[in-house]
């Protein structure tokens, strides 16, 4: 599946005249393996040891340039503590409280609450962002261990 979803990626790079290197490949294949939403400082801890010239600057750098052909979108929450995510398709977020780990679900596009808004404020809404929060389940398991 992630193979796929791989060669796929690789192919809009390569459309849009984006270079390949190394790097950008490995940040590439880590966010479409991972299902956590990592942070730009999670991705430069788990490809260190493979590119050790690489800086956490370079992460940023390769994610921005995902982001800007579409491959990636960037969760920012008013801090530098940016979340990845290249599930690119319309889905919805529930965020552990504990771990801070995010997990996609899906749900049916909340389009009557965009139109309503737009009627109701006059605004041109242009996106909306939901997201829960909860405990996940190996926290819950965890917390219920301490009990
Ligand atoms: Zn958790
Ligand atoms: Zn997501």
């Amino acid at each position: 599946m992630s193979e796929i979803r791989l060669r796929e990626a690789i192919d809009t790079l390569k459309e849009s005249g984006v270079r390949i290197t190394p790097q950008r490949h490995a940040v590439l294949e880590y966010l479409l393996n991972s299902e956590i939403h990592p942070t730009a400082d999670d991705i430069y801890k788990a490809l260190e040891s493979k590119f050790p010239n690489m800086s956490v600057a370079t992460v940023y750098n390769n994610l921005r340039v995902l982001r800007e052909i579409g491959l990636v979108r960037e969760l920012t929450y008013g801090d530098d503590s940016s979340r990845f995510d290249c599930n690119t398709s319309d889905h919805y977020h529930i965020i552990c409280n504990d771990c801070g780990k995010i997990v996609d679900f899906h749900y049916p596009p909340l389009d009557e609450v965009e139109a309503l808004a737009e009627q109701v404020t006059g605004f041109k809404v242009s996106h909306h962002r939901m997201e829960l929060y909860g405990t996940c389940e190996s926290c819950k398991q965890v917390e219920t261990r301490k009990h």
